[in-house]
């Protein structure tokens, strides 16, 4: 007797292929089962979705057999599957294509008899799990955050400022968890590679590192597996990840934390467009695990959840030590010299520090010497010639980049339009304000100190995407800052998330007007959390903490926003923005999916979108959805591809979601020539 089964493979999006593919076995399978099965000419990876009956249903001979069953790894879990079952249906793409893209990419490409090899590997013996450790008393706010974990449900959102211990919330909340019973199990998310190390570190410190694994894009394929196969089998009790992570086999699953659960890079923006941070709160409930959400400027959804209960709201407003967060002062540009780079004042509260020992950072949202290189004759400037946008003008090797497809030229002796040789920066970007900061310094001398070391010139470093490129660079450079090598550290936004650096008592916005005017209705909320955040960088120490400043220079000084910071009052701000929201009918009083088409022409995206909305009209029977007309994206063209969005909205998450499902067909059914490619992003996060 045959069984048949249904069995989910990677199908490529556009194969039409959504649900589970028939295979028949003879033996029966439970669900969870990972099998190798036959598609196409190929043998791939997939997992027994359904277990069919053998008796009532014999498999019908023109049904392939599977060709194998990867011996000796337990089921995926139920819960696990449910968990695969909504992401796909709720982000719109197929159950096999979210399910194999959750399981590490070697299980693949082994045989049987390599994943046994794999499974023997014993890991190393379990450190005995009273911890050697070192726990810090808690603080009293502390100690309430986690007495009220123990007696309610959750979810919870930790809404505690900058440096007032979160780490240590989750340290010992996890420590709880894993009390419970021998199998119990706990998940914790950062949201970037980058914040991995540090936070390893810790968790290794308290728990050893036989019971904590990592699981992010930065590990190799082999380490990922064994990562992957300890969380499955139970032997790693700590999985530490990014966004990837929230998909890990657990089946001890009793706690999920989602550090820094504002951060924008929870959400996946390719594939399955999924959300990291929503997920871990479905996934909580499903297994009925505890989440906790951390932030010291939650995202606005969050917050407006534990406005009304649905997350309880624990807080920690105080820093640990009773450091006192950074004054904040605002610099007016109107008011300065024409072209001022650093405001005068800005200069000298800098120069003080330096004179103290102690370290600034700087930042600026642009890497590269200038946004744009420009003729002073003509009306040339650097576009790149495949993109909407201009290329940055490298000096260190003098290049033209583009950001966007990588275009890359030696610059021109001279305009290439018009020959002038006179041809000039404009704005400017982080290795420019190395080099004028740089400049401006050079006669300054660092005192010797008490240990004898002699006076020496100030130390300028710079941190961005192009100095960390390399592996290695990065921890190298966040070395240097810690051991005091660095006395000014210049950067982008990378510098301000989550370094817990001791010696910094200064931190500057150095131009951070332009998200004031941007028309995606989430800049604001962004561009506060990141100030917030890079205030967050400067007296970490408490001995200093009293005369750390936050300096933001902006030519908007009246701006709601900049008061708001003043008083480090994310409620306010929170408060306010919620109420444009709300009066807007815009997020999270709202629900939003875009469709984004990319087209050899501008008209055939927008052909294909407008297309697809007039299918849709007819779909929405009961009028509570609205589809705005197509338009091209920020960025129209990258890489010679042009791009178009279209924007569908409505109050009930429930109706849209009713809607995308029905409207799913068509949109696979439509055919625009010249189109590329499309996808639907529910819940985007920027329009
Ligand atoms: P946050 O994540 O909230 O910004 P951290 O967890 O980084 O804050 O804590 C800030 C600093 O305070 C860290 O250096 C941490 O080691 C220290 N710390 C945390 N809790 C305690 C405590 N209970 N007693 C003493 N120091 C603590
Ligand atoms: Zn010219
Ligand atoms: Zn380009």
């Amino acid at each position: 007797m045959h069984h048949r089964l249904s069995v989910v493979v990677a199908t490529p999006a556009h194969s039409g292929i959504r649900g589970p593919l028939s295979y028949r076995s003879e033996s029966a399978l439970p669900p969870g089962t990972l099998v190798r099965v036959p598609l196409g000419k190929r043998e791939v990876l997939g997992v027994v979705w359904d277990a069919g009956s053998a008796a009532e249903t014999p498999a019908a001979v023109t049904e392939k057999p599977i060709a194998g069953v990867l011996a000796g790894l337990t089921p995926l879990a139920g819960a696990w599957r449910q968990l695969v079952d909504f992401a796909a249906s709720y982000y719109q793409r197929g159950v096999g294509e979210v399910a194999l893209a959750a399981l590490p990419p070697q299980l693949r490409d082994l045989d049987t008899t390599q994943l046994a090899r794999r499974l023997q590997r014993k890991p190393a013996a379990a450190t005995v799990s009273s911890a050697p450790g070192p726990a810090p008393a808690l603080t009293e706010q502390q100690h309430a955050v986690l007495a009220h974990m123990r007696t309610a449900s959750g979810p919870f959102l930790l809404f505690g400022a900058t440096g007032s211990g979160k780490t240590e919330v989750y340290l010992q909340a996890v420590q709880g968890v894993l009390d419970t019973n021998p199998q119990a199990q706990a998940l914790v998310m950062v949201p970037e590679i980058n914040l991995t190390p540090q936070l390893m570190a810790r968790f290794i410190e308290r728990f050893g590192d036989a019971q904590v694994v990592a699981m992010h894009s930065g590990l190799t394929p082999a380490q990922r597996l064994r990562s992957w196969l300890a969380a499955h089998a139970g032997t790693a009790r700590i999985v530490l990840g990014t966004r990837m992570a929230v998909f890990a086999s657990l089946p001890g699953l009793r706690l999920i934390v989602v550090d820094e659960e504002h951060d924008p890079s929870y959400k996946q923006q390719e594939g399955a467009r999924y959300s990291a941070r929503d997920l871990a709160v479905l996934r909580g409930r499903l297994e009925h695990a505890q989440v906790l959400l951390g932030s010291a400027t939650p995202s606005l959804e969050s917050w407006q959840a534990s406005e009304t209960g649905r997350y309880q709201r624990l807080e920690m407003p105080a820093r640990i030590g009773a450091g006192a967060l950074p004054q904040v002062r605002l610099v007016d540009m109107n008011l300065q010299p024409p072209r001022t780079l650093l405001a005068p004042a800005l200069l000298e509260a800098i120069e003080t520090r330096i004179a103290r020992g102690e370290q600034s950072l700087l930042f600026l949202n642009r890497r590269g010497y200038a946004p744009v290189l420009a003729c002073t004759a003509c009306d040339w400037k650097s576009d790149c010639p495949h993109c909407s946008t201009f290329r940055v003008f490298h000096k260190i090797d003098r290049t033209l980049r583009c950001h966007h497809c990588g275009y890359t030229e030696r610059v021109p002796r001279a305009c290439p339009a018009c020959g002038n040789v006179d041809i000039a920066p404009v704005g400017r970007g982080t290795e420019q304000l190395e080099e004028q900061i740089a400049a401006l310094l050079a006669q300054v001398q660092r005192p010797g100190d008490a240990t004898g070391d002699a006076a020496r010139p100030v130390r300028v470093a710079r941190m961005d995407a192009d100095t960390t490129r390399a592996k290695g660079a990065l921890e190298a450079q966040l070395a240097q800052v810690h051991a005091g090598d660095v006395d000014v550290l210049v950067g982008t936004q990378m510098v301000t998330k989550g370094h817990d650096f001791r010696r910094i008592t200064l931190v500057a916005a150095i131009n951070p007007d332009t998200a004031l005017f941007s028309s995606d209705f989430r800049a604001p909320e962004r561009l506060f959390a990141l100030l917030m955040q890079a205030a967050g960088r400067a007296g970490r120490d408490a001995a200093q903490a009293g005369h750390s400043e936050m300096w933001v220079q902006t030519w908007n000084p009246t701006h709601p926003l900049f008061a708001a910071l003043r008083r480090h009052d994310y409620p306010a701000f929170a408060a306010t923005q919620l109420a444009e929201r709300q009066q807007a009918g815009m997020p999270p009083f709202a629900f939003q999916a875009l469709v984004r088409a990319e087209a050899r022409t501008q008209a055939a995206a927008q052909a294909f979108l407008n297309a697809a909305r007039d299918a849709g009209q007819a779909l929405d029977t009961t009028g509570q959805v609205v589809m705005y007309a197509a338009v091209p994206m920020s960025v129209q063209r990258i890489a010679n591809v042009e791009r178009a969005q279209l924007l569908v909205e409505s109050a009930s998450r429930p109706a849209l979601q009713r809607f995308l499902l029905a409207w799913q067909e068509t949109l696979h059914a439509l055919r625009e020539p010249g189109l590329l490619r499309w996808a639907v992003d529910v819940d985007p996060l920027s329009v």
